[in-house]
């Protein structure tokens, strides 16, 4: 038995150790079959009774998963019910098969590539990672097509194992993830937005993706490592290795549990000032990890997933029954739920948008939705009617001016005076908010905030075009640098503009995750923090740890100062010379 170790991307942290179950790939025959003319229509009725055999699969999944693990973990199966029956996918099989005179296994292989190729020339990987969803819909029916042979992968379904797979297709990774049994998972492709990186966070289930060829290098009772935290996977490992892992899963399972804790704890620093951790989420299967996690709402839910459930664009019942799902789950607590942000580099596939020379500079967010009101005024609409219960927020990305609200505020009204003659019930005072993430808007944050209800500084965008830096660019990334003295000036000038206004001001940005920019944020007045879950713990123990008057006096002291570098080490020397335990738990994950 060799011995090796793998690197991959970590998407779901922890360590899971124990033997293999070596899971099937689902592949498309790519052979393609004439049949007789005549054949036609029975190839036609055979496609048919698959995708009826699909529904009632799905159906019986959904049942099954709901009853394990819950029904937000179960929207996976309304979303591929969504798919199934999309008119244009089935039709674009239908046509294969009556024009090229081909049987229904090449017609589905054939759609599949398209939507793949498709997908993949999208550049925002959590729109790319949707093209499983169509291939799981797909390739479901492609199964169906003969009469059902018992389900794959029975002999690992009962007892603790590591899964491996090349990628899991997002029902089966509901349907395996569910069973209780599956200590950790490594697969061959994938990234962090995948369905299975998702579902695994928020199971706790340890995972690593991106190994490329595993599930050529093992074989079923194989053993296996799988550390999700620093993204390593070790196959056959000596007991010397073993028992340091096991040592490191000790560790890093007692931090888990003192999470745990952290997180049922009250939100107050040591001196009783209030803070507010909220989450940053994707999917609505998100929202009860987020409340596991210590979230006090969502403080920004990002529209964008619902585009991608279906080829066509989403109906108005399409965007509702995502934001009535989280608007319940959630309830009391708020849900800021922010409009469409596409356009430039984020592209939808069944929108044709046209190629801009500058995309990060183009007609991206509010200046798209503007630009295509029906689409706008479509997800108003459902936004309204999920407003019933009152928990409900708008958020209006990348505003630049004040005229731009002005023309949000009119259409609004418009969707506000249809739905009352409709006679159709919503909370007419919902508040309106927007993102501050282009830097013009942030210098006028005084003037803006006048117009709305809160604001919400998106910090990733601020800073890119603040320091003119593209983060993701290998040869300026290091010019990116949150804590750059020009980057706090404009922070804090937005959000002491929205306290002397007495509205609400949240930072969604990664900067609200990070404990040492948190505590400056905290220390200009902010008390909203919007992450994603798994940072809040750590956070609410670094806020937990510290007194509002130290971390005051150390923010204004470092404001003085020239460099970023000089800021990071005069905050950590102060905080830390007062509260030795405000980093304790940062380094950590
Ligand atoms: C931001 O820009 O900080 C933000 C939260 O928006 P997104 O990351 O979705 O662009
Ligand atoms: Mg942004």
């Amino acid at each position: 038995m060799s011995f090796i170790r793998l690197r991959g991307i970590g998407v779901s942290p922890g360590i899971g150790m124990g033997e293999i179950c070596l899971s099937e790939r689902v592949v498309f025959t790519a052979r393609k079959e004439v049949i007789p003319r005549a054949r036609v229509p029975w190839e036609l009725k055979r496609l048919k009774k698959a995708a009826e055999r699909t529904k009632e699969e799905l159906l019986e999944l959904k049942k099954d998963v709901s009853n394990k693990m819950g029904e937000e973990h179960a929207f996976i199966f309304d979303a591929h019910l969504l798919i199934l029956e999309d008119r244009s996918l089935f039709s674009a099989v239908e046509k294969i098969i009556e024009e090229e005179k081909a049987r229904a296994e090449w017609a589905l292989s054939q759609v599949n590539r398209k939507y793949q190729s498709l997908f993949d020339s999208l550049d925002d990987d959590y729109f790319r990672q949707r093209k499983f969803d169509v291939s799981d819909v797909l390739s479901r029916i492609y199964g169906n097509l003969e009469v059902k042979k018992p389900t794959k992968g029975n002999a690992c379904d009962a007892r603790k194992m590591i899964l491996v797979a090349h990628e899991l297709l997002p029902s089966e990774a509901a349907m395996r993830l569910s069973q209780g049994n599956v200590l950790a998972v490594a697969m061959d492709v994938g990234g962090p937005t995948s369905h299975t990186a998702i579902l695994a966070r928020s199971l706790n289930i340890p995972a690593v993706v991106g190994l490329h060829n595993i599930t050529q290098q093992v074989k079923n009772d194989d053993y296996l490592i799988v550390d999700g935290t620093d993204g390593e996977v070790i196959i056959n490992p000596p007991l010397a290795v073993k028992k340091e892992f096991q040592g490191k899963k000790e560790k890093y399972d007692r931090y888990c549990r003192e999470l745990k804790k952290t997180a049922k704890l009250k939100s107050v620093t040591l001196d009783e000032v209030r803070f507010c951790p909220l989450a940053n989420i994707e999917l609505p299967e998100e929202v009860n990890m987020a409340f596991s996690f210590g979230a006090e709402g969502i403080g920004l839910f990002r529209s964008e997933f619902i585009f991608l459930q279906k080829e066509t664009l989403p109906s108005e019942e399409d965007h509702f029954s995502v934001y009535s799902r989280i608007a319940k789950s959630a309830h009391p607590f708020p849900v800021y739920i922010r409009t469409l942000d596409i356009g430039g580099e984020k592209s939808l596939p069944q929108l044709e948008i046209e190629k801009e020379p500058n995309p990060a500079l183009g007609l991206r967010a509010i200046r798209f939705s503007l630009k295509n009101r029906d689409l706008f005024k479509t997800q108003l609409r459902a936004i309204l009617r999920a407003s019933q219960a009152k928990n409900v927020r708008i958020l209006i990305p990348m505003i630049t001016e004040v005229e731009e609200i002005g023309e949000v505020k009119l259409l609004f009204e418009e969707v506000k005076q249809e739905l009352e003659k409709e006679r159709i019930k919503f909370d007419r005072q919902i508040p309106l908010g927007v993102m501050i993430e282009v830097p013009a808007a942030a210098a006028i944050a005084d003037i803006l905030v006048k117009e709305v209800d809160y604001i919400s500084i998106g910090t990733n965008d601020l800073i890119q075009y603040y320091l003119a830096v593209d983060r993701s660019n290998e040869f300026v990334s290091y010019l990116y640098k949150p804590l750059h003295p020009s980057v706090l000036r404009l922070i804090k000038f937005t959000i002491e503009a929205s306290l002397r206004e007495g509205k609400d001001v949240t930072v969604c940005g990664e900067m609200a995750a990070d404990p040492l920019s948190a505590l400056i944020l905290f220390g200009f007045g902010l008390r909203k923090f919007s992450m994603n879950p798994i940072f809040i713990p750590r956070i609410k123990k670094t806020l937990r740890s510290v007194e509002l008057r130290t971390v005051e006096k150390a923010v204004e002291e470092a404001l003085g100062l020239k460099t970023a570098q000089d800021i990071e080490e005069h905050i950590i020397e102060r905080i830390l010379l007062k509260h030795p335990k405000a980093f304790l738990m940062g380094q950590a994950i």
